[in-house]
């Protein structure tokens, strides 16, 4: 068989699966019908990048319930849009979604581009997100490779270095099947997609089941479950903090604090603290010098057990929590105060619902 016929055939088998074994999806169209609106596409593919199909589902459907359109999402305000996506991690996805919904309504009417280059040239929107959206929404052929694709190309074609190694290779696979006939593009996308999630799975790929199985070389090898080979992992940095869990003596109130609109957390709430540093501040002085409320230290602080790890992309933070009580003052620039029953109406990002969570706790022994 040439090339280009076992392309065609790959394509073939694996649509037949898909049509038969495709789930249903709140942003997907079933097999052979027309496709999804742009919107829905765009927004699933985003709130995608780094989380799970099971907890992408009730924010999707929160949001196309909240801002039915995409102007409606760009009329929003950011706080409203960084509050709802509270709890997806990786804020800058809902920073840039906001942009990018804002320059849709207001330089393309509220429709998307219909090329992957100039899908490009909007906030959040790299390659895989321009050729998901061409492919899926616009039905025109476009290789979107994501973890999934390349994990099932790596095994389908034995290949036994690590996919770092082979980024280009691998899409060059997958253009080869998206260009190989001019019809079905969404399907096919959403058809190598959905493989990679369900059968081509990263610890136990169901061969058995696959639609490849008789052509795929890991298989026929017996190495399915040792590819894709792992890179060496690198070390991850530490950085270390401590909060200040500050409440007003009279109301109970809690001292938040508003992140600066770009950076790390960009325009999140939080529980204020000192800088986040490579090594653990040791000295007392050190971590008062960086009070909120310099004229209102309290006497004495609860210096909670224990510490909030969280884990960031590029490194890992500890923080340790100082409580204690304040008065209510007046406040200035970023600070602000919030009853503890409103904390769900602020873009709280999860290393700061964690902390909240450990001081409720450690809390306790204290009262
Ligand atoms: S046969 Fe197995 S390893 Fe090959 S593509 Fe299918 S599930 Fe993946």
């Amino acid at each position: 068989m040439t090339a280009a016929a076992s392309d065609k055939n790959l394509r073939n088998t694996v649509l037949t699966w898909y049509g038969l074994h495709h789930r249903s999806l709140p942003w997907r169209s079933p097999p052979g019908t027309p496709p999804p609106p742009a919107y829905h596409v765009w927004l699933s593919e985003i709130m995608l990048q780094q989380t799970v199909v099971k907890a992408v589902i009730p924010y999707f459907l929160k949001f196309i319930r909240q801002w039915p359109r995409i102007e409606d999402l760009a009329a929003a305000p950011l706080d409203d849009v960084l509050t709802a996506w509270a709890g997806l991690g990786y804020y800058a996805r809902a920073r840039n979604l906001h942009k990018c919904a804002q320059t849709v309504t207001q330089d393309y009417g509220g429709e998307f581009p219909a090329t992957a280059e100039e899908l490009q040239k909007l906030p959040g929107i790299g390659p895989y997100t321009a050729a998901a959206i061409t492919s899926i929404a616009l039905n025109i052929p476009a290789a979107a490779v994501d973890g999934n694709v390349e994990r099932v190309l790596t095994r389908y074609h034995a290949i036994t270095t690590p996919i770092r190694d082979n980024k280009k290779q691998l899409k060059s696979f997958a253009e080869r099947l998206a260009y190989a006939d001019d019809k079905n593009a969404g399907d096919l996308t959403q058809a190598l997609m959905e493989l990679g999630a369900t059968l081509c799975t990263p610890t136990k790929p169901a061969c058995p089941a696959c639609p490849w199985q008789k052509t795929c070389l890991a298989h026929q090898q017996g190495i399915a479950a040792d590819l894709p080979k792992r890179a060496p992992k690198q070390v991850k940095p530490e950085r270390h903090g401590t909060a200040f869990f500050l409440s007003a003596e009279n109301s109970g109130k809690l001292l938040l604090q508003k992140r600066p609109e770009s950076g790390l957390l960009g325009g999140m709430v939080e529980f204020p603290s000192t800088p986040w540093r490579d090594s653990i501040y040791k000295k007392e002085q050190d971590i008062l010098a960086h009070f909120p409320l310099p004229g209102h230290i309290p006497a004495v602080f609860r210096k909670l057990p224990g510490r909030v790890t969280h884990h960031f992309t590029h490194f890992t933070l500890h923080l340790t929590v100082w409580a204690g009580s304040v008065p209510e003052t007046t406040l200035s620039g970023s600070l602000f105060w919030a009853a503890e029953k409103d904390l769900h109406k602020y873009a709280l990002p999860s290393v700061m619902k964690k902390l909240h969570d450990h001081t409720l706790k450690e809390n306790k022994s204290f009262l």
